[in-house]
Parts: C-alpha cells; structure tokens; sequence
C-alpha cells in the first residue's frame, strides 16, 4: 500500500503541479459537461446519433482524451505527450478533422467505427472550448472573488462534483487510432500509437475511474472548499459566465455547429452560437473591475481574431460608444472559439446596449460571414428592487439528471478489492522514469509552506460544510486510512514536490 500511495502521489503530483498551457477545469468536469451537454440537445438527429451507448461512450472519451497527454511522463514522451494534447485544444486540429472525416468518411456514417470517430471528435471539440470559456471567464471570477488561480480552480471544481455526487459518467477508452495517427503527422514530432497508449493509460488508470479517479476529486474538494468558498458556491451556478453549469448550453449549440460543419451545412449567418450575457438573463455588474461586466461571443466555427470588428454602444443611442478592449481567449490564439469585450469605463445599472459583430470575419472552415451579428441586453441594477429591472421569471437552466447508482462508494478503512485492483493498475502504468521517484517518496515529505492548509482527511466531513447542494456522503468523515489518506498523502507530495507556477500568459 505504502508503494502504492507513493507512486500515485507523485504521479497525481507531477499531473497537478505541472498544469499546461490548455488545461483547465478538471477532467471529470470535462466530460460530464459534454455528456450533460447531449442530454439537453433537442430531439432530433444529433440526439438520437449521440444516444447510442458506444457512440456516448466516444464521446464522453473525447472529452477526456485531450488532456491525455499532459499525465506525467518522462523525457521523449513528455514532450511528445504535450504536443499532441496540445494540438488537440484548438480549432485547428477540429478544423482538420472536420475535413478528414468530410473527405474519408462522410456521413451518413454506417458503421459503429465511423460513428464512433465522429463522437470521439465532437468530444475533444468540446474539451477544447471548455478550457477556452472556463480559463477565459471563470477563472478572472475565482481570483476576483477567491484570489485563487488555475493550480488551485481547476482540481477543485472536479473536486466539488465528487462532494456534490455530481459523477455518474464514466468513459471507457476507445481511440480512433489509425485517423488520430494521420492527424498528428503535421505536427513535427513522431507520435506513434506507443506514444498515445502510455499518455492515456495514467489518466485511465489514476484519475478517469470511480475506483481511484473520485477518491482523488474528493479530496482535492475538501481541500478547495476552505480555500475557495466564492468558488464553492459558484461553480454550478447557472447566471456566472464559465462556470461548469453555464458551459452546458454553449456546448450544446457547439455540438450542433460541429454536426452543421460536418454535414456542409454550417452558415456563416450561424457563427456566433452564444453569448454572455446569456439572454435573457442580465449583464451581471456595471464596474469595469469586475468580469461581471465582460461581454462575450462564443463561436461554432472559429473566427479570424484580427478580423472581427466589434462595437458596443448604448441600444437607444448607438452613438454613444462604450470604450472597451477586444480580448481573445485568455491564452491568445489566432482562431479563437471566443472573443471578450471588457469595458474600460463603468456601464450604466440598468442600461441597454447593444454589442455587434461586423461581417466579413472568415471563419476557419472557409466561410466568411454575410451578415452582422448582434446582440442586445440589459445592465443588473444596483438595486434588486428597482422598477427598471423587473423579475425576469423562471431563467433557462440546463438539465442535470441525477444517477444514484454510480458507485459513489465512501471510503473505508478497507480499501477492497477495487482498491487492489487500482494498486495493480498503477504499478503498471507506472513510467520507468518516475519510479525512482516513487520509490523514494514519503508521505510525510515537508509541506509546501503557502497558501491553503490541507485538511486532514479526518479532520472534518468536507462533503457537507460550506457547498450548495450538499452531499448526502454516507461514510461521514472519510476513515483516516484508505483511500481517504492516498489523497492526504497526495496532496502534502504534491506541495512539497510541486514546481514553480507556470508563466502567467496575458488575459
Ligand atoms: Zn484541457
């Protein structure tokens, strides 16, 4: 058990404290935000191709496919890992697979293979404009409101799905191999199948489990909700831009214009698919300090960047301009799923205005758009009660299906069969150039000195204390043995062992 902890400390560890320059809300987050996603498609074609089980499956695979790359290894294939996983964040490598699929594959696809590539595909489309709206969006609310970042956000929004016993899907690994191999071959490194399985397995393995993966979450919750309370009680909520809830519908109209893209049929008058606001809900502050006040588009086909003309101005009196900064997702990118428009001046409480996308922007398939874009909406007034802001009603919210069988099991002090199984798993996956490492870590290395203090696991029942929703944990206080301190010993690992934080790219 002890070799046990210390190897899936340190490779959790490394995961964790690594990050990547696309990585963003955990990947439990990731595909349940996909799968809610085609759950809450309309009737119709797409629903009914995507509710096939293999299909889902694929899907739900996609999603968690894209950070594959970034679970630790070492040397040749770290390098090689990062590439590909990488690539696979932004539209162009969707744009490519788009056409390969167009030109290899075209639909109606007959085969479960060829359904199953397109699912795959929609999955990692998703993943990546995840990570665009939650790293763009969400994360500027954390550190306004929690001074948190990313190192710390992003486990901890998985972490508060596993207390919320929000898990229920669970993908199995099915990669369309032979295409991903051709998709890869521009990108100057040689990936190879090798390569692909042993970036997949540690995730597989180590965290994309109910065996492991949600005893990992658990306590990477319990940690964040001391840390992060404004995050805790936000990061379902339906009315704050980029939080996993308010990632559904977009991701939902991002599927239809991915099916769109696939069938030809995608317009250039259907380009922007959503926006925050999300009419008809309100912008949600007037201050140009707070991100409440951002405006942004969300894109089914990425635009040229530095060709979209935006403006934004009082509805009434067009003329009367507000000054702002045209923004690009938060890592820049030339073919960005979304733009921001941040004021530089305070709005009015309870103002209308317009925002507008000139035509004319190319879109990354090709098509360059006919016709403008708009977009009308009203400022939150200060005060609630005010008559200029009535009521809204009953606001559109995405649909969460509860799943009360999915093993949600509470840690005991004996850790099961599953557990040993989990044990067996890991030496197995286990890179050579990180057992040294394992072999000679401790789970009472010398903590990290800063910021937030870990929990004991046995310190408190995290799982109903301070979360919205809360937690209808069985077990009460996870056992101090078990599962329960793999995660505190992970987690004291990973702060003594972790790195120096990443650059801090531009917002
Ligand atoms: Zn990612």
């Amino acid at each position: 058990m002890k070799r046990y902890v210390a190897m899936g400390a340190v490779m959790m560890g490394v995961w964790l404290g690594t990050g990547a320059a696309a990585q963003a809300h955990g990947l439990w987050g990731h595909v349940h935000v996909t799968g809610w996603a085609a759950e809450n498609l309309p009737q119709g074609e797409l629903k009914a191709f995507l509710s096939e089980p293999e299909v889902f499956n694929a899907l739900l695979f996609g999603a968690a496919f894209t950070d594959s790359g970034y679970f630790p290894q070492g040397g040749e294939l770290a390098r090689k890992s990062r590439a590909y996983s990488e690539h696979s964040h932004w539209e162009p490598f969707i744009a490519d697979f788009i056409a390969w699929i167009k030109s290899n594959d075209p639909p109606p696809w007959q085969t479960l293979e060829s359904r199953k590539r397109v699912a795959f595909l929609m999955g990692c489309a998703s993943h990546g404009l995840q990570d665009e709206v939650f790293d763009s969006l969400f994360l500027p609310q954390v550190g306004f409101h929690d001074d948190g970042g990313q190192d710390e956000a992003d486990p901890a929004s998985d972490g508060f799905m596993a207390l919320d016993m929000l898990i229920r899907f669970e993908p199995e690994q099915d990669l369309p191999m032979e295409t991903l191999l051709e998709l890869y071959q521009p990108l100057g490194e040689e990936i190879t199948e090798d390569v692909i399985l042993r970036s997949v397995r540690p995730m597989m393995s180590f965290y994309v489990n109910h065996r492991v993966g949600i005893d990992v979450a658990r306590g990477q919750g319990m940690i964040g909700q001391d840390r992060l309370p404004w995050t805790r009680l936000h990061y379902m909520d339906p009315s704050v831009p980029g939080s996993l809830r308010a990632e559904i519908f977009p991701t939902m109209r991002y599927l239809q214009a991915l099916w769109a893209r696939l069938h030809g049929r995608f317009e250039g008058t259907q380009v922007v698919i959503s926006a925050y606001p999300e009419l008809p809900r309100r912008l949600r502050g007037a201050d140009p300090a707070s991100p409440d006040s951002w405006v942004t588009l969300l894109f089914g086909a990425a635009p040229r960047y530095e060709q979209a003309a935006l403006s934004w101005g009082l509805t009434e009196s067009p003329e009367q301009a507000v000054d702002f900064t045209k923004r690009n997702t938060r890592w820049g990118d030339p073919w960005p799923r979304l733009i921001r428009l941040t004021p530089n001046e305070p709005l009015e409480p309870g103002g209308w205005y317009t925002v507008e996308l000139g035509a004319g922007v190319e879109t990354i398939d090709g098509p360059v758009t006919q016709d403008p874009f708009e977009i009308t909406f009203q400022v939150a007034c200060d005060d609630p009660d005010d008559d200029a802001c009535p009521d809204l009603g009953p606001l559109p919210e995405a649909t969460i299906e509860p799943r009360d069988d999915f093993p949600h099991r509470p840690p005991t002090p004996d850790a099961g069969p599953d557990a040993q199984d989990a044990q067996d798993d890991a030496a197995d996956a286990m890179p050579p150039e990180l057992e040294d490492d394992a072999e000679h870590a401790e789970p009472d290395a010398p903590q990290g000195e800063e910021d937030a203090e870990p929990v004991p696991p046995n310190a408190s029942n995290g799982a109903s204390s301070g979360g919205k929703g809360g937690c209808s944990q069985t077990g009460g206080a996870p056992a101090p043995m078990g599962p329960g301190a793999l995660i505190w010993a992970m987690w004291v690992i990973w702060r003594a062992k972790r790195r120096a934080p990443k650059g801090a790219p531009s917002p």
